[in-house]
């Protein structure tokens, strides 16, 4: 125990730490680190094409398909829209009936994919306040809920890009949801890895984590008495931070009216610490919640990642899988919420 200490106080020196859900490894290696404020100096692509171009400003006039939602202002004018996609990565159709090619095996791509847009361009996520923020988790679950109940459906994805290097081809601030036959290989490592830890322990991963992390503080980005965001022990990049209710649930989709606010005040507060700590970086976030395939998830917890992008996978990472990261988690952590003060 006291050589672990003393391992810690060692800001140069690597260390491997394991991930208590999926089991997987990472690596800490603060050897070729930057200052927590130097995490924010990279080349940034030069993305928007402006407000003209734009095909989110008027997805009507711009051919998009026609709105499965779309929320309003008193006033008149739209806050919040859902289309389908135009291109889109799963299509309709009713058959998952899988298909065989010798050894092989495949089935259609069958799923819904819909773009959810905000109504400000330059508004991002990050700026927004938290009504504004509780609109769009408020979005995510009517459209999941709509999906959940179809047959053909097993998971679904809810996920935002932000910024060309973390895959956002257009710049204007939309999320995107795919409902998809298949559960997500990620989502089926962390099934596996809740269900180990509650048959050993008797008690649920996350619950224990997001216990541990509020009372010992120290990676703590911002928390309210029902959410908790924070750094992850395992972080796999720098400044990654997981938003998870403090309650235990496994399904995303049940979350109240209440509980949207105090998520947006939570997830909002966070993503305002990343873009003043690292200069409005590119990231992706997501949220993971139980599949929706009629199995018995009473151990998941549901949660929302945020990966922001400050450096990018190399051999090492694809080679191994294991992933470097270049800044202790509990000093992210610290930098972020010196943002938040
Ligand atoms: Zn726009
Ligand atoms: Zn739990
Ligand atoms: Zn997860």
């Amino acid at each position: 125990m006291s050589e672990e200490k003393e391992d810690k106080k060692n800001t140069n020196a690597s260390e491997l730490r394991q991930d208590i859900v999926s089991g997987d490894w990472v690596v800490i290696a603060t050897g070729r680190a930057k200052r927590p404020d130097e995490f924010g100096n990279f080349q940034r692509a030069q993305d928007d094409k402006g407000i003209e171009q734009c095909l989110f400003e008027d997805p009507v006039a711009s051919g998009q398909e026609k709105d499965v939602l779309i929320y309003h202002k008193p006033d008149g004018d739209w806050t919040l829209r859902v289309f389908p996609n135009k291109y889109p990565s799963f299509s309709l159709g009713r058959s998952t009936k899988p298909t065989t090619e010798g050894p092989y095996f495949s089935m259609p791509g069958v799923g819904y994919h819909e773009i959810v847009v905000t109504r400000d361009h330059y508004r991002q996520l990050a700026l927004m306040d938290v009504m504004e923020i509780a609109e769009v988790f408020d979005a995510y679950q009517d459209r999941y809920l709509e999906h959940m109940s179809k047959k053909s459906v097993n998971y679904i994805a809810v996920f935002h890009n932000h910024g060309k290097e973390a895959g956002a081809s257009i710049t204007h601030p939309h999320s995107q949801i795919m409902a998809v036959p298949v559960v997500a290989p990620y989502v089926r490592l962390e099934l596996d890895g809740a269900e180990k830890y509650h048959k050993s322990n008797k008690e649920c991963v996350f619950c224990t984590v997001a216990e541990y992390e509020s009372e010992e503080g120290k990676r703590v980005v911002f928390e309210n008495d029902q959410f908790i965001a924070y750094c992850p022990f395992a972080s796999r990049a720098a400044f990654e931070v997981h938003v998870m209710p403090k309650k235990h649930s496994p399904y995303f989709e049940r979350i109240t009216d209440e509980q949207k606010i105090k998520l947006a005040e939570v997830f909002g507060k966070s993503l305002n610490a990343i873009y003043s700590a690292l200069n409005d970086p590119p990231y992706n976030f997501y949220i993971h919640s139980a599949p929706c395939d009629g199995g018995d998830y009473q151990h998941y917890h549901w949660h929302i990642e945020i990966l922001p992008h400050t450096s990018t996978w190399a051999g090492f990472e694809l080679d191994t899988g294991i992933e470097v990261s270049t800044i202790q988690p509990e000093v992210a952590a610290e930098y972020l919420r010196k943002q938040i003060q």
